[in-house]
């Protein structure tokens, strides 16, 4: 079923599966992205831009797709090409692969069309054996790069290809063990202080230790470079990578391109360093290089967070630091200076870029669009229309509508009181309160009994990512500004911490000890409470009281040009003043859903509605509804009131009655005083009301065919509240909806009724008020009988999760227990109730357009199902012509970008 906005990269058929790029020169260029992935597409553009680049060449994620169809083989045609493309690495560098005088040493990396920091798999210093190592030692004339670069190639493969796990008990690497042992036999603190003889020893330590969990260490490089691709391939259906993509919503059919590449290195000396900057601050959006780098060391390094790396500016390093990039290596910084903002012209947007350093020489390695956080993102978009490089409809187009979520996150309350016990690195914004726990799995649990977790953790590595979905905040005590941890929380809009040196985790104890400013040491147990400042990196003790968010001072411009592109309406689910006025504060242009029953629960008028319903008869039921009716009327004034003068979709009531009965024994007493029934009596009429299918039974509609009083009690209180915002000089339009409507029939009684009630008390009142009378389109039927709908409505209102309930007859309270297996077997991409499914419930709606529209071509369209706030759904219903969608109040400023995005990518011009 077709459930996103985008179709995965189908097979061009053209049998061409591998790009080459290197020396000025590339295959492929970055409109590409689909099929060489993101990581392939920008070095095929840099390498044509002439940026230096390390050669190499791209396999596409359709042969990924092809090695799943052929169950997890390669295609036969994919060895030739492979060849080929060594043969054009080869002749680039001047070495070649596994040749023990002149050995190439190539990386294999995994590259999907969207970022997915950390998920898939990469292995490095590929090509190495013992014979090569040699070889690599003679050309270099350093035992110790060339047994370093051997001993981190034994032990990624022995990782990523191989599966060696980590030591369950420990939580630990089991080669970290060994390294870690072999620093303290040669009495060395840092992996720098290994000499090649110390590490030639390791690589025949992990050999060992590879062999002893039975799995072989293969010397052939091609058997080495076939391993490497498909644990690539593998990796993309790896539980992280899945978990990542559910995350985020991309389908497991775009596959990840593998990128092999001529290894340049960081690590063969102190000429040499490795590094990865943002050309713009990925937190804040000021336009200045950050980033960090280590020198003498290969890319994991940096991104792993075990040794906190050095700035790349000189006004970021903290006093008594080692030397910034700018400061140590004055001339490659000018050079990547020179070649950042190349690339940001380039691409016109803020670049996120890793680059080596190789005896005082530049490679980069890498380049995408950055992620950023949602106040970053602002500010980038505002600052590259001011600097001209986009247009304004081209900033919006570039937005990420789900990134506006996180600006109304919650803060710390101005002025309370902060017992900070320690302090980091402000890695991603926001504020998190929540217990403190140091398993991945034990946040997962937390979640599950609806309760807050900081993960606590020395650092984050992409297995975490579970829990990283589930906590409220991260804090982490190594890793710097671009680990794991930081890219990855930023990018789901996520408070984190990381770099809190002052952190002692003692996992077996669970608990963590800080040393605190004034010496004294305090212990944080698993299940205290603390509280993240991800904008100050300030940890405290304890939960302080959180406010609403406020948007940043770009907002409001950038939702301008938002506004300007976009022609739906979005309107909002509200059904409460408070609501509408939260929801016209984030601009919403009306209510396209007021749920009546939502009022019915208030605690002053719950027992007058059980009376309405166990009334014996239509006077006593009159008599109930009669205390309703004030209260009714002053909830929409006060709603009415708030969104004047836009339209109030105002639904009547539309839940099975017994959802609104006493379950209590003190609840049920009450109300049988109140009758003078007895306790038994009434608990005899509450299960007689008990209904075996009651989404399917009494509601909607059907009770107001039934009960005609409960209606015509609501219809008044619209009627009566509008006539006097109307004479108070305000404007307003309300818009009756009936729910749950199948039958043309059922329609037209309703709306007969409804408009005698309206009529009435207008003449009561003396007054005249605009209304309309509509339905909600949430049954199949009603889709299929649009035309005789139309009849007899002013508008249709699809909602969209009945209708997805009632179109895949599949219950929206217990598909919960089986629908994630049908993801998981990929039966189908997405829930249906987050995202609209576009063939079946989609084909339906556009019926139902269709044909009410034959009958009144001016019947206005809405949806207010969860969907109106769902970025892909709300393309389909650009795409099928609605007025308006409807959401929840916090979506809203979603919405409105997700709808002028959909209105651009239409090439719409607004209304
Ligand atoms: C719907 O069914 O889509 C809808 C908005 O109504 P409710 O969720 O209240 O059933
Ligand atoms: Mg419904």
């Amino acid at each position: 079923m077709t459930t996103t906005a985008e179709e995965p990269g189908v097979a061009t058929k053209s049998g061409k599966f591998v790009y080459l790029f290197g020396d000025g020169r590339s295959d492929g260029h970055h409109d590409l992205r689909n099929l060489l992935g993101g990581k392939g597409a920008g070095l095929a553009e840099m390498s044509s831009l002439g940026i230096p680049v390390p050669p190499g060449f791209t396999i596409t994620t359709e042969v990924c797709n092809a090695y799943y169809g052929l169950g997890r083989s390669y295609p036969p045609q994919l060895e030739a090409q492979v060849r080929d493309g060594f043969a054009h690495v080869e002749r680039i560098v001047g070495a070649r692969f596994g040749d023990p005088e002149n050995p190439l040493l190539i990386s294999v990396r995994s590259g999907a069309r969207v970022s997915m920091p950390g998920m898939m798999d990469t292995i490095l210093n590929l090509g190495l054996n013992d014979a090569t190592a040699e070889g690599l030692a003679r050309r270099s004339g350093s035992d110790r790069f060339a047994y370093d670069s051997y001993r981190r190639f034994v032990q990624m493969y022995g990782d990523v290809v191989l599966g060696i796990a980590r030591d369950e008990e420990t939580d630990t690497d089991p080669f970290e063990q060994l390294l870690a042992a072999k620093k303290r036999e040669r009495g060395v603190e840092d992996d720098t202080g290994l000499d090649g003889a110390a590490l030639r020893e390791l690589v025949g330590e992990f050999k060992q230790l590879i062999a002893d969990r039975g799995k072989e260490f293969p010397d052939d490089p091609w058997d080495q470079l076939w391993g490497a691709v498909g644990a690539v391939f593998d990796s993309w259906e790896n539980p992280r990578a899945v978990v990542y993509r559910d995350q985020y919503g991309y389908p497991s059919t775009w596959g990840t391109a593998v990128n092999v590449q001529a290894m340049v290195f960081g690590n063969l000396g102190e000429d040499c360093a490795t590094g990865v900057l943002f050309t713009r601050h990925p937190s804040t959006g000021d336009a200045s290089l950050f980033g960090e780098f280590l020198v003498n060391a290969q890319g994991e390094d940096v991104v792993a967070g075990t040794r906190t790396p050095q700035p790349i500016l000189a006004v970021d390093r903290a006093p008594g630091a080692p030397p910034s990039l700018e400061e140590a290596m004055p001339q490659v910084y000018e050079e990547l200076a020179l070649a950042c903002d190349r690339l940001e012209r380039h691409f016109r947007d803020m670049q996120d870029i890793e680059f080596t350093v190789q005896q005082g020489k530049l490679w980069i390695l890498q380049t995408r669009n950055g992620k950023r956080a949602g106040r970053a993102m602002l500010r980038i978009a505002v600052d590259l229309v001011d600097e001209g490089h986009l247009s304004e409809r081209e900033a919006v187009g570039r937005l990420d509508p789900e990134q506006l979520d996180e600006l109304l996150h919650p803060v710390f309350e101005e002025g309370s009181e902060r017992d900070v016990i320690a302090r980091g690195l402000a890695a991603s914004p926001g504020a998190a309160v929540g217990k403190v726990v140091f398993r991945p799995i034990d946040v997962v649990e937390l979640r599950k009994r609806g309760e807050d977790a900081i993960l606590v953790r020395d650092e984050t590595s992409p297995e975490d990512i579970e829990g990283m979905v589930d906590a409220r905040g991260i804090l982490t005590a190594r890793g710097g500004m671009t680990s794991h941890a930081a890219v990855v929380a930023r990018g789901m809009g996520k408070c984190c911490i990381t770099g809190c040196a002052a952190l002692q985790i003692d996992y077996a104890g669970r608990q963590f000890s800080v040393r605190r400013e004034d010496g004294s040491t305090i212990t944080v147990n698993e299940g205290d409470t603390i509280s993240l400042d991800g904008t100050t990196g300030e940890v405290m003790l304890g939960g302080l009281p959180l406010a609403d968010g406020e948007f940043p001072p770009e907002f409001d411009r950038v939702m301008e040009w938002v506004d300007a592109a976009r022609r739906m309406k979005v309107r909002a689910n509200a059904d409460t003043p408070e609501d509408a006025e939260r929801a016209r504060s984030f601009g919403a242009e009306g209510i396209g859903l007021c749920r009546t029953e939502h009022m019915f629960f208030g605690a002053d008028r719950i027992l007058a509605v059980r009376q309405m319903i166990l009334a014996e008869d239509a006077p006593a039921r009159r008599d109930a509804l009669a205390k309703i009716l004030p209260m009714q009327r002053e909830d929409f004034v006060g709603i009415l009131r708030a969104m004047a003068p836009y339209p109030v979709t105002i639904r009547l009531l539309d839940p099975p009655l017994h959802e609104f009965l006493p379950h209590e024994q003190e609840e049920i007493e009450e109300l049988a005083e109140s009758l003078r029934a007895t306790p038994a009596q009434i608990q005899r009429r509450v299960e007689g009301l008990r209904e075996q299918n009651p989404m399917l039974g009494h509601r909607g509609v059907r009770l107001g065919v039934t009960s005609p009083e409960i209606y015509e009690t609501q219809v008044r209180a619209i009627i009566e509240a509008a006539c006097q915002l109307g004479e108070e000089g305000l404007e307003v339009a309300p818009e009756i909806m009936i729910p749950l409507v199948g039958m043309p029939e059922e329609l037209r009684l309703l709306r007969e009724r409804t408009t005698a009630v309206a009529e009435q008390v207008m003449t009561e009142c003396g007054a005249r008020v605009g209304y309309t009378i509509g339905t909600m389109i949430e049954l199949p039927r009603a889709c299929i009988v649009a035309d005789q709908i139309a009849v007899h409505a002013d508008f249709f209102s699809f909602g969209t999760n009945d209708l997805t309930q009632t179109a895949f007859g599949l219950s929206r309270d217990d598909a919960g227990r089986f629908l994630p297996s049908y993801i998981e077997q990929h039966l189908i991409e997405r829930d249906p109730f987050v995202v609209l499914d576009r063939e079946g419930v989609g084909g339906l709606i556009q019926i139902g357009i269709e044909r009410g529209k034959a009958t009144r071509r001016d019947l206005k369209i809405g949806i207010c199902g969860e969907h109106g706030g769902n970025p892909a759904s709300i393309e389909f219903c650009e795409q099928n012509g609605f007025d308006y969608v409807s959401c929840s109040p916090y979506r809203v400023p979603i919405a409105r970008l997700a709808a002028a995005q959909a209105t651009l990518r239409e090439g719409l011009r607004p209304a």
